[in-house]
């Protein structure tokens, strides 16, 4: 038995594990020290590519920036995507210095504070509004700067994205207005200071079902018509959300992006007449990230306990939360991880655990790995997205990590 990679990665002859053709090793070195987050910037670009090249082109790509804010990456997705989205106004000001032109920024979140709105409005950015308190603190901003606000509607949806890692719609809910209550704000919209850019809608995050996604997309064009209809507008862009997954755990399978794309077809191919005139986007975080990023750390100790074998290492959950499960998993299961400076068919069940002094600090349980030695290299997969920004890195003290795009 050997590992199975992730598509985009290898073993040389010696058995080392090979990100973008040099061995993890060398990484290692020439970036000094571990552990360490690469991001393939070919990978990358790859997604994307796949991307253009099976949804039908009437349909944007946003990178949802919260997925790995890292500013080499931002500027390698700037030359790629559509625009960013982003859910702070240090998230905009680093999409803005990623390359990314304000026009194609949007600023979604519930919290907006007053010098965030102000920070969009003067830049340019466009704000999803959340609320109706929010749209009239935005008057009273874009008001007092004589400047119109670009504004987009945030609508919570009535319906779910079903089977998601994490819902966002279906229920009471602090994101957006509910539809019954779209109206008056959609209106308002339509009138200075504000130009209006359109809806955005977000039913859900981490889901693996063509269907699912279909139904939900199906839904979302269906409210935006119904509610630009009923107020008697027409929106530049309709932001359609998204929630790809990927395939963290065994028996999960990769998203199937042919039948994605002649679904998204169809449906924007049937859409009412009042959307004839707007540009459509998708907003992916991970889907466009996860894969192409891997964490590397360093082996410190090896210890036995209860008849179970440890192998600690200088890594853990202040980099890498949502590996060990602590990042909203219900059941936790390991992530693709392996030992990176070795390989070999003899496998027992071992413990990687990180350096933090709390149970919780565990990057897979009872995964089977090659014998391991102090000083050898482990890889943990799926890291490119909600990995060292999504951690909390002061906890404990330790260093941050390094973080490169190769
Ligand atoms: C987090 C978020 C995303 C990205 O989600 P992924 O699961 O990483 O694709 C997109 N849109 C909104 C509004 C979000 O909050």
């Amino acid at each position: 038995m050997t590992d199975r990679l992730p598509a985009g990665f290898g073993r040389d002859e010696a058995g080392q594990l090979l990100v973008a053709g040099r061995s993890a090793g060398d990484w290692v070195r020439q970036a000094g020290d571990t552990p360490l987050f690469l991001y393939d910037g070919a990978l990358l670009t790859a997604r994307v590519q796949a991307f253009r090249a099976t949804l039908p082109p009437e349909l944007g790509l946003h990178y949802a920036v919260k997925a790995n804010p890292y500013p080499p990456l931002l500027a390698h997705m700037a030359g790629l995507v559509d625009g960013f989205d982003v859910a702070s106004a240090g998230e905009m000001d680093k999409a803005l210095a990623a390359g990314m032109t304000a026009a194609h920024v949007s600023f979604a979140g519930p919290g907006k504070r007053d010098r965030e709105l102000e920070a969009a409005v003067r830049t340019g950015v466009t704000l999803n509004v959340e609320s109706a308190g929010e749209l009239e603190r935005l008057a009273a901003i874009a008001g007092r700067l004589a400047r119109p606000a670009r504004v987009a509607l945030r609508v919570n949806p009535p319906f779910a994205l079903k089977g998601s890692g994490m819902k966002m719609g279906g229920a009471a809910s602090p994101f957006g207005v509910d539809a019954a209550d779209a109206g008056p704000l959609l209106t308002r919209m339509a009138e200075a200071p504000f130009e209006f850019r359109g809806l955005h809608l977000f039913a859900g995050s981490q889901n693996l079902s063509v269907e699912a996604i279909l139904q939900s997309q199906r839904q979302s064009v269906a409210l935006s018509a119904q509610l630009l209809a009923e107020a008697g507008l027409q929106a530049p862009l309709i932001n359609l959300g998204g929630g790809f997954g990927v395939p963290y755990f065994p028996g999960d399978t990769e998203l199937d992006l042919g039948a994605l794309g002649a679904g998204l077809a169809e449906i924007l191919a049937e859409r009412p007449p009042v959307l004839a005139g707007s540009r459509f986007a998708l907003e992916l975080g991970r889907w466009l990230v996860a894969e192409a990023g891997v964490y590397l750390c360093r082996i410190t100790d090896i210890k036995q306990s209860g008849g179970e074998i440890f192998l600690v290492t200088d890594g853990g959950l202040h980099h890498q939360l949502a590996a060990t499960g602590n990042f909203g998993t219900v059941i936790r299961r390991n992530y693709p991880v392996v030992n990176a400076s070795r390989d070999s068919s003899a496998r027992g069940p071992v413990s990687v655990v990180g350096c933090l002094c709390t149970p919780l600090d565990r990057l897979a349980e009872k995964a089977q790995f090659p014998e391991s030695r102090v000083g050898d290299l482990v890889a943990v997969f799926m890291a490119g997205a909600y990995g060292r920004s999504a951690s909390p890195e002061a906890f404990l003290g330790h260093p941050p990590p390094l973080e490169r795009l190769i």
